[in-house]
């Protein structure tokens, strides 16, 4: 059985089978069809509706009970082994697992934000002066989310004027990657109504690798002073897998810590980070393992930040860690961090040297954390090669 799909996992998806568009969890090598198991074994506290549907957005909106329900159920009747809506997972096709609604994006690692500090700014100090008091983020493009294995075109784009003091225009040429964890929300809030750092684990289904795509030349040229904007856009890969949010219970661990103590609203209760470890592929390399247990600001506090002002809350909700990067220069989680801006090549296996992305590269995030019982989870991978 493949590691990292256990019964402590059974993370979701939509997938293709046979020309029919179902929901799955994934067990070992195969996946449980959820409409035709619920027709076998009727899952108690769950309307059987939910499953029957071709994408997650309505187990999503039914919220933590039914959640809870769901998996009770799954581990149960799996765990005695029945052959019931099985299907090898080499036979199925995965789509985006549900419609996205809003697409936020954070940068909450205190790591990478002082190392773009230094590449931009290097006579000045690293860290903004708001950045220890709020989860800092920006609201993307929820259009172009798309699902692992989607190809991604280069983006063209104006670029920083040369001597003439005319913008360049073209092809990316600092096309990078970002290294980050998506949270999916599942259950709505209202509008008027901020989210309690104590009520995350109400409305946030499960979490994805994310590849927040950045094209580093355009970005530069048109987002000072303002937000990201289309260095950001053209595109955004999420794995088509969503590990349930209980499932992350065992790789709960205290935040690194965070100074000065934060206002009210942003205080957490409890264990609030996940020891989850990703890795970094480029065409074959692993180029950083970045730990997602570094990270300074935690998933419930950018939740409750984002909704503090009264914006509410709407099922297919996503939103991403920000870039994931460590204190070693192997741990970062971009290649302007690992190329220092550009300036210093790194060798992949096969010889080869990079700054930014060359076409045909091809870049895999994958991610394992602990299970409940010893059990090791492996995200589902996130994948996507350049287009030129
Ligand atoms: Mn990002």
């Amino acid at each position: 059985m493949s590691a990292g799909f256990g019964l402590a996992h059974l993370p979701y998806a939509a997938v293709t089978y046979a020309g029919r568009e179902l929901i799955v969890v994934r067990l070992g090598d195969d996946v449980i069809d959820l409409a035709a198991l619920a027709s076998a074994s009727p899952p108690p506290g769950v309307d059987p509706a939910v499953l029957a549907t071709p994408d997650l957005g309505a187990l999503m909106a039914a919220g933590p009970r039914v959640w809870a329900a769901a998996r009770t159920w799954l581990q149960d009747v799996l765990a005695s082994g029945t052959s019931t809506a099985r299907i090898p997972v080499a036979e199925v096709v995965t789509r985006m697992p549900f419609a996205v609604a809003d697409f936020v994006d954070f940068y909450a690692s205190l790591e990478h934000a002082s190392n773009l500090g230094r590449i931009f700014r290097p006579d000045a100090e690293p860290l903004l002066p708001n950045w220890r008091h709020l989860p800092v983020g920006y609201h993307g493009r929820a259009g172009t989310v798309v699902a692992s294995g989607t190809p991604v075109v280069r983006p063209s784009g104006q670029q920083r004027p040369g001597p003439d003091g005319r913008p360049g225009f073209g092809p990316s040429r600092a096309l990078d990657i970002e290294a980050e964890l998506g949270f999916v929300v599942g259950t709505p809030s209202e509008q008027g109504r901020p989210v309690g750092t104590d009520a995350f684990a109400d409305h946030v289904f499960g979490v994805t690798l994310l590849n927040d795509w950045s094209a580093r030349d355009i970005q530069a040229w048109e987002y000072v002073p303002l937000g990201p904007f289309l260095g950001k856009s053209f595109a955004t890969s999420i794995s088509p897998w969503i590990t349930p949010l209980a499932a992350l219970d065992a790789a709960r661990v205290p935040l690194p810590g965070q100074d000065p103590a934060p206002l009210d609203y942003l205080v957490v209760q409890g264990p609030a980070g996940y020891a989850i470890d990703l890795e970094v592929d480029l065409n074959g390399t692993a180029v950083s393992r970045p730990p997602y247990a570094a990270m300074y600001w935690s998933p419930a506090q950018m939740l409750a930040h984002m909704t503090v002002n009264g914006a509410s809350l709407r099922t297919g909700d996503l939103y991403g860690s920000g870039t994931i990067s460590g204190s070693e220069p192997n741990r970062r989680g971009s290649l302007l961090e690992l190329s220092w801006g550009g300036t210093e090549p790194f060798a992949l296996d096969d010889g080869s040297t990079r700054t930014y992305l060359e076409d045909g590269d091809t870049v895999t995030l994958r991610a394992t954390a602990p299970g409940a019982d010893g059990e090791v989870l492996t995200l589902g991978e996130v994948t996507g090669t350049i287009v030129g």
